[in-house]
């Protein structure tokens, strides 16, 4: 017997789906369920992690509600993931925050800006703060004070990345042998192409029965934008680095047209998705995974228009406030990170890993 109400819900309707098998064709879940007869706990945290929630699978359901089955699987892979999630995060003392991140988010966010603001002051008079400096951020904060800052916050969330990601693996290899690199690149265009958010081909059901592409564009525009942000900033870096460009860099220099394509992409991505989440039908998602999916897609909106308004008004007097603002905002979404949606990411892409590794042998066919 399972430990936890959301792994005996799923252990209960998976043994139905693997009786019943009508959906075997929408997502990577139903033929990956289909290889086992039983279910341990590792095996339901995977194929937890396989689902992206598209809501087909509820639809073209005969046995959800108000049939007896009450067969709802959308519903109750979501509790287990974010249950999951809790499981595997690192420090453990910290898997709290996944049942009230949408109140750590914002708290951390809050003190992180509350913070930058209190060490200007001390660091700067208030007449730089409050002064235009060119857009010079570096005149308010020195680079190295930056680098440190959050040079520290990064290894952090890559260690509890890393650590959360081994504790995932081990949970759900089973008797498995490594995919090999085959399946690494498998499951890599399977995430970068979001292949099972089709919903078996004519999109995600959101906020009605009809299926639309909606989703699966807006968590493109989400994804890669955050990755334009990510490369701006490698980019920059390098400028300072290996040629000696320091910033503030011209409107049209790369880091900040990559920056500024990213910002745009994190702000309509996010948008988009809160909209969607919201007019979600309630019954196809866990409260817990709604509260944890808007408090990420908030913040990344915070990030992206604070960060989009400081390159707009950099010259000007506002632009001390603004950093520190923008800072704030980026540092608590560091911190917020591994205790949030953010790990969705990082676990489906292993699940995929271990679902290319299966499709390999030839154990089923698609
Ligand atoms: S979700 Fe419903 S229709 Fe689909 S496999 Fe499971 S029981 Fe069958
Ligand atoms: S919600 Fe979509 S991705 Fe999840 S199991 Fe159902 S069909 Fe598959």
């Amino acid at each position: 017997m399972h430990k936890t109400e959301s792994l005996r819900e799923a252990d209960r309707l998976m043994t139905i789906c693997n009786a019943c098998r009508y959906c075997e064709g929408l997502c990577a879940v139903f033929p990956a369920m289909e290889m086992r007869r039983t279910f341990t706990a590792g095996d339901l945290n995977y194929l937890a992690n396989l689902c992206h929630q598209c809501g087909a699978c509820y639809t073209d359901c005969q046995y959800s509600p108000p049939h007896e089955f009450d067969v709802n699987i959308p519903k109750a892979l979501a509790a287990l993931r974010r249950d999951s999630y809790a499981q595997y995060v690192w420090p453990g003392f910290l898997r709290g925050a996944f049942s009230r991140n949408g109140l750590v988010a914002v708290l951390l966010a809050a003190l992180s800006l509350v913070g930058f603001l209190l060490g200007f002051a001390e660091l700067i008079s208030s007449n730089a703060l409050y002064s235009a400096q060119a857009g010079n951020f570096y005149r308010l904060m020195p680079h190295n004070a930056m680098v440190w800052v959050f040079g520290l916050v990064a290894l952090f969330c890559i260690a509890s990345f890393a650590l959360g990601m081994r504790a995932f693996w081990r949970d759900v290899r089973g008797s498995e042998s490594a995919p090999g690199i085959s399946g690494f690149w498998r499951a890599l265009a399977d995430s970068l192409h979001l292949t099972y958010l089709h919903g078996g081909g004519d999109g995600c059901t959101s906020e009605s029965e009809a299926p639309s592409s909606a989703r699966r564009i807006y968590h493109h525009l989400t994804f890669y934008g955050f990755l334009l942000c990510f490369v701006a900033t490698c980019v920059g870096t390098i400028y300072h680095y290996a040629f000696g460009w320091f910033a503030p860099y011209p409107l049209l220099s790369l880091p900040v047209v990559l920056g500024t394509l990213g910002g745009i992409g994190l702000i309509v991505g996010p948008v988009g998705l809160a909209v969607l989440t919201a007019k979600r039908e309630s019954m196809l998602t866990d409260p817990g995974q709604r509260a944890i999916s808007l408090a990420f897609l908030w913040t990344l909106m915070l990030v992206s228009v604070s960060g989009l308004l400081l390159l707009a008004l950099r010259d000007t007097g506002a632009m001390g406030i603004l950093l520190a603002i923008h800072l704030g905002f980026v540092l608590g979404l560091f911190l917020a990170l591994p205790y949030g949606k953010f790990v969705h990411g990082l676990y489906r892409f292993l699940a995929l890993v271990k679902y290319a590794g299966e499709r390999n042998k030839g154990a089923f066919v698609e």
